[in-house]
């Protein structure tokens, strides 16, 4: 596929493999990707399986990418995960903000913006969610909170740090629910978007950034998804989890 910018496609794998089905997963995604070198390839497995999935991917083509990383440096925060611990296993992308987490863990806009900066003082790259609820659509409201989500997520990044940010629009409606956004419903959503990083970035930078849709994603939709100008690429939760339907989402978008 030609495209203006390279697509990205990473598998959020959530709470699911233990460490031998991590490995397991890994061993076919490594048979079926290797000499993949058009799209930039990210596998997010939960932290207990970071450092033997980060083994497996030293002599590979994919990268390793967290599901979440703290705002904080070091010290007193039970249960969470900083950078430096994540940079001890080669990770290179951090999912932030994924509807789950401002869903489950209540994380705010504001909460999304620290934790994006904290990734970027790290240099490791963010992938930052954003997406509309059902409701929210239905209301005729999706620009209004893609907008609200955006700014905030997005705020107090320089122009270097947003060109290497990620964005993933994935409506929730669409996560996990089997319902997969339209074409042009993605295409409208990723302009719109992009836009609003032309009014708070510029021009050159919101032609640079990456934006990922996620939901639903699937060998057969995404390549009709990806084909879409502003589509940069796939975040993908369920497909993901089996090296066929993975690897054959990769393949179908080159
Ligand atoms: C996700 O959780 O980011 C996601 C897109 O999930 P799924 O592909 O299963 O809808």
């Amino acid at each position: 596929m030609n495209k203006e910018r390279k697509l990205i496609i990473a598998g959020n794998w959530k709470m699911n493999k233990t460490v031998a089905e991590a490995l397991d997963l890994m061993r076919g995604l490594k048979i079926e990707l290797n000499n993949v070198k058009e799209v930039d390839v990210v596998v997010c497995p939960p932290f207990t399986a970071l450092c033997e999935v980060s083994k497996a991917v030293l002599d590979s083509n994919l990268r390793l990418g967290a599901q979440n990383m703290s705002e904080h440096n070091v010290g007193a925060y039970t249960g969470e995960i900083a950078a430096v611990m994540l940079k001890e296993f080669s990770v290179r992308y951090v999912i932030l903000g994924h509807s789950e987490r401002r869903q489950y863990q209540k994380e705010s806009d504001a909460l999304i913006s620290k934790k994006a900066q904290a990734v970027h003082a790290a240099a490791l790259k963010p992938i930052i969610c954003v997406g509309e609820t059902l409701a929210e659509r239905e209301g005729g409201q999706t620009q209004k909170v893609l907008e609200t989500q955006v700014r905030g997520s997005l705020a107090g990044l320089s122009k270097e740090q947003m060109a290497e940010t990620i964005v993933a629009y994935e409506p929730v409606w669409a996560i996990g629910t089997g319902k997969t956004a339209t074409t042009a419903q993605a295409q409208e959503a990723h302009a719109f978007i992009r836009g609003l990083l032309v009014k708070m970035f510029d021009e050159t930078v919101a032609r640079r950034v990456r934006i990922q849709y996620g939901g639903s994603v699937k060998p057969a939709n995404a390549r009709e998804l990806m084909s879409q100008p502003d589509v940069d690429g796939a975040l993908v939760g369920g497909a993901s989890l089996e090296v066929r339907s993975f690897s054959d989402i990769i393949k179908g978008s080159i």
